[in-house]
């Protein structure tokens, strides 16, 4: 049984909290560079240079990137044979998040709770999803994700009659019923399958994937390259005021469902995809 320290996860997750913050990875980086040869609209050409250089000063002055902060949420993969001394793994992440939020000067976006909106004042709490592994580490997967995409995310129970066709017309549909809304350009992501619940964090899952990267499944893979076309037919285009570059990437994750079901969910990045990850 290998043992982690509670204090050693506080420490590496405030600094993710600031990092993530600060300095948008290089997979969006280079996306941005890809979008501005590409996008055909005079506007949309200048706001992703602009959101470029935003992202630069970011990281040079170490600065937020944007005023909304985000939720801090965690995907943990927990080794079977790992052992947490010193306090439990959640009290050590919130304890990460509110060092990292409070010491880096973050904006403090989370409530205590939602009818009374009682601001917690420092970021937590975090939200994390726990999955088991074999072998003894832990890997830490965060993301700050913004307020204003999360709001325009959206789930549908599909019937399994729908097929592809279906699930393709209604993640079109939340992207245009989206527009500017998400802040555009956005990282789409989808769960297809599971059920309820678990079709919405596969969702959210696929946005922790690398940008550019595709899935391994061949079939899936061809299914996102080819929403991703069709999303910037949209001409939503960079902060909603027209263009080709409506979305830098579309992801997918998917599971098995019930005969009778066709879940689908999708939800939306924002151009702050801010994601890392660290292995104890
Ligand atoms: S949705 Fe993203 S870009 Fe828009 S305000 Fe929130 S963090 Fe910033």
């Amino acid at each position: 049984m290998r043992v982690i320290r509670y204090e050693e996860i506080v420490e590496k997750v405030a600094t993710m909290c600031q990092e993530a913050n600060f300095e948008l990875g290089e997979d969006m980086m280079n996306a941005f560079h890809q979008a501005l040869k590409t996008e055909k609209s005079e506007t949309g050409k200048e706001i992703i240079s602009q959101l470029i250089e935003n992202a630069e000063i970011a990281a040079r002055e170490y600065m937020p990137m944007c005023q909304d902060t985000g939720t801090a949420v965690f995907i943990v993969e927990i080794g079977q044979d790992c052992h947490i001394a010193g306090g439990s793994l959640t009290d050590a992440i919130n304890e990460g998040v509110r060092k990292g939020y409070q010491d880096g000067y973050l904006r403090s976006s989370v409530v205590r709770d939602p009818i009374g909106r009682k601001n917690t004042g420092d970021n937590t709490p975090a939200i994390v999803h726990l999955e088991f592994t074999e072998g003894d580490r832990l890997k830490l997967k965060m993301t700050a994700k913004g307020g204003g995409a999360e709001n325009m995310s959206g789930l549908k129970m599909l019937k399994p009659s729908d097929g592809v066709d279906g699930i393709k017309a209604y993640i079109l549909d939340v992207v245009r019923a989206a527009g500017p809304n998400a802040c555009p350009p956005l990282v789409v992501g989808v769960g297809i399958g599971g059920n309820f619940e678990r079709c919405a964090y596969l969702a959210k899952k696929s946005l922790f994937r690398p940008v550019g990267k595709r899935h391994a499944d061949p079939d899936i893979a061809s299914l996102e390259i080819e929403l991703m076309e069709e999303i910037n037919k949209l001409g939503i285009g960079p902060q909603g005021m027209g263009g080709t570059t409506t979305a830098l990437d579309v992801k997918i994750e998917v599971e098995a469902c019930h005969i009778a079901a066709l879940p689908v969910a999708v939800n939306l990045n924002c151009h702050a995809n801010r994601h890392k990850e660290v292995v104890l």
